[in-house]
């Protein structure tokens, strides 16, 4: 029985557990198969507060899984199976531990970048490809790029993007764009913009240095193309790692957990969410970080007045 069990280690799980171990809550963390988050597959990052030359992500989420460490955070890893979020406390049935049982639940399970799936794509994750613009594009100065997607994202990364490249070929598979009108016309006014459209994506192209091209085939004609590129930036959407909850937390047709507006507090009392897995708006380190925070000053508050456990018993 723990006081709180925190699933996730990004940015959103471990900025909780630092705070719930320092208030002597000796949470349990739970790591899954990709410890430390979307950041872990990131180079350098420079705009997470406190670190004027940048840091390494993976060395990031080590430092910040430290510090978790050294105020009594406890750590197992395992795959979270289900969940019975019916009734306090809370059962987890996890692969490898077996049933763990908590009085509240902090659900930072973040979300999955989607890729597209084609040869050459994850080998060069971090030399070339990447999929988030804020976090890399910085690299790209006087660079060309190619940001591949039809939607809000792939319109707000490229417009982004020619912040610093020398130019951004956008690539969607349709004719028809999936963005909004306004994002849409925000990119199509943009000069350093350009289009190619009705092209489906077949391989990344890439040498000793990194990503040189994106072979794309035109849908009508089934040619095939290079497009010679620096980079590579993927924007066809996220999934929220939600699954294991099997609708036992209300989320919305996506899957993103619903949070009650400026909480952590899910539907369910006792049962708290932070970082990407109810953010697809920012989508930062920062942010996940802060929302964290928020989750574990909640469910400290929440625990005052709602132990079921005698944890006298225990100490
Ligand atoms: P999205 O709307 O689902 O668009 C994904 C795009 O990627 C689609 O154009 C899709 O093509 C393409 N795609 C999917 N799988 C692909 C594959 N395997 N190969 C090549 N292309 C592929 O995702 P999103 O753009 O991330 O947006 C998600 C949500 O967040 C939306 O509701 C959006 O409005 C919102 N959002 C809003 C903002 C904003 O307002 N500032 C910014 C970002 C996101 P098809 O069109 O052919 O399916």
């Amino acid at each position: 029985m723990y006081k709180s069990i925190i699933i996730g280690t990004g940015p959103a799980g471990l900025t909780a557990a630092i705070y719930l171990a320092r208030a002597n809550m000796n949470p349990l963390v739970i790591e899954g198969p990709e410890p430390g988050g979307q950041l872990t597959t990131t180079t350098e990052v420079e705009n997470f507060p406190g670190f004027p030359e940048g840091i390494m992500g993976p060395e990031l989420m080590a430092n910040m899984r430290k510090q978790a460490e050294r105020f009594g955070a406890e750590f197992k890893t395992g795959w979270v199976n289900s969940v019975d979020t019916s009734q306090r406390p809370f059962k987890l049935q996890v692969e490898g531990q077996g049933e763990l049982v908590a009085e509240t639940l902090i659900i930072s399970t973040g979300a999955s970048a989607k890729y597209m799936g084609i040869p050459g794509e994850k080998d060069n994750i971090g030399r070339g490809v990447s999929t988030c613009a804020t976090c890399d594009g910085f690299f790209f100065r006087g660079k060309k790029i190619v940001v591949v997607g039809g939607g809000d994202s792939a319109m707000e990364e490229a417009n982004f993007l020619t912040r610093f490249a020398s130019e951004v070929v956008l690539v969607h598979r349709r004719e028809e764009l999936r963005a909004s009108k306004i994002m849409q016309d925000r990119a199509q006014v943009n000069d350093k913009i350009k289009w190619s459209l009705n092209k489906t994506p077949v391989e990344v192209v890439a040498g000793g240095m990194g990503v040189t091209g994106l072979k794309v085939r035109d849908n009508d004609t089934g040619q095939d193309e290079v497009i010679e590129t620096d980079g590579l930036f993927v924007a066809i959407g996220h999934t929220p790692n939600t699954k294991f909850l099997a609708g036992q937390i209300e989320t919305d047709e996506t899957g993103y957990i619903l949070v009650k507006p400026g909480t952590s507090e899910t539907n369910i009392p006792g049962i708290f969410a932070c970082g990407d897995v109810q953010d697809q708006k920012y989508r930062q380190a920062i942010t996940a970080a802060g929302s964290g925070c928020m989750a574990a000053l909640d469910c400290e508050k929440f625990l005052e007045g709602h132990m079921v456990h005698d944890w006298s018993q225990s100490l």
